[in-house]
């Protein structure tokens, strides 16, 4: 991958034409139905794959048995089956994962439709950036998709639809690298979200207990064990079959990451102040996690691992510094939509305060 991202120039044709903007847009509410996700997105590579390939994936990588496989650890792991708990994936225009947990009773957990291809369409974008930097075209592209993810998916809770797919899988190109890098990722990316969320039912049916005053230490022992089962599985996997690769070891900080760019889009474009009792900093849940990856006991090779992350971190920075100056030079002005934002802020802290997202 590539590397020296000095002087881009600021061009022109990088600012957001309506137009092409739109294109990302959603145009209607159908969505759910047979094209899901990550299917939808290995669709367009299917050329690439026979048909038994491709059924032969999803057979083996999918959200029930990634759901299974995540139990599983949790008895071994942990000494806890967590029996009761079911996996809900309807579309309920959050990208947030949570358990509803009453402490007594845990009965599911949520990953959102809106999560599974939101996830997916990140990854893609920012890997295929980060490889084809110096190609502006390619820039401008992934730029454009990532801040319409952040903006319209992330921050209105809209689903994309078909054109943003399209025009994400033309950025991509039939790149089976970007298509395999992002799937691997995705898929630890899941098993961590999934861990986190049965971590809440394990803390609270061994009793934890957490002051008001902390709360968000409860979200920082979910990572943890949450990172734990990750990394099990990828030490485990090694010799078997191979659920995670070994690589995407820094895939949950990634996904930090992407919460971080979301607040962080929600900050420059709105001005919105991010505060919430319970849940941390994505920032500071990232550093802890990389605390626990040192630990000497997680022994795995971290060489391609680390370089795909650094090439990560590459484009990561370049969004914020090009969403700042071209919002400070007036070039989101099309794509800011103050008062729909206004609209929603009552009914999110709503929600934030009924439900434990991730
Ligand atoms: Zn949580």
């Amino acid at each position: 991958m590539r590397k020296g991202r000095m002087d881009i120039p600021f061009l022109e044709k990088f600012m957001l034409p309506p137009d092409d903007y739109e294109i990302f847009k959603f145009g209607g509410n159908s969505l759910k139905n047979e094209e899901r996700g990550i299917q939808k997105m290995l669709k367009y590579f299917s050329s690439y794959f026979t048909e038994e390939q491709l059924k032969e994936n999803v057979a083996r990588h999918n959200l029930k048995t990634m759901f299974d496989i995540v139990k599983k650890s949790f008895s071994k792991e942990y000494d806890y089956t967590g029996t009761g708990i079911e996996l809900s994936n309807l579309y309920q225009n959050t990208i947030n994962s949570y358990i509803y947990n009453d402490k007594v009773n845990p009965a599911f957990v949520h990953i959102d439709e809106l999560f599974e291809s939101t996830v997916m369409g990140f990854l893609l974008a920012m890997f295929k950036w980060s490889k084809d930097f110096d190609n502006l075209e390619t820039y401008g592209e992934c730029f454009k998709y990532i801040l319409f993810l952040m903006n319209d998916v992330c921050i209105f809770g809209e689903m994309q639809g078909m054109d943003a797919n399209h025009a994400l899988m033309d950025t991509v190109n039939g790149d089976i690298q970007i298509l395999q890098l992002a799937e691997d990722c995705y898929w630890t990316i899941v098993i961590f979200s999934l861990a986190h969320e049965i971590a809440h039912a394990y803390l609270a049916s061994i009793g934890k207990k957490y002051t008001e005053k902390h709360p968000e230490k409860e979200e920082y022992d979910a990572d943890m064990i949450a990172y734990h089962i990750v990394l099990k599985i990828i030490m485990e996997e090694k010799n078997t079959v191979t659920v995670l690769e070994e690589y995407t070891y820094l895939a949950p900080m990634i996904y930090m990451d992407f919460f971080d760019l979301y607040y962080y889009t929600d900050r420059v474009l709105y001005k919105t102040v991010f505060h919430d009792w319970q849940h941390p900093s994505p920032v500071k849940r990232k550093n802890r996690l990389f605390a626990i990856a040192d630990k000497d006991e997680y022994d795995f090779d971290t060489v391609d691992g680390n370089h795909l992350y650094s090439g990560f971190l590459d484009v990561y920075d370049e969004f914020k510094d090009q969403l700042l100056l071209k919002m400070e030079r007036g070039k989101l002005d099309k794509i800011v939509r103050t008062e729909k934002r206004e609209l929603l802020r009552g009914r999110n802290e709503n929600e934030q305060k009924r439900s434990s997202g991730i």
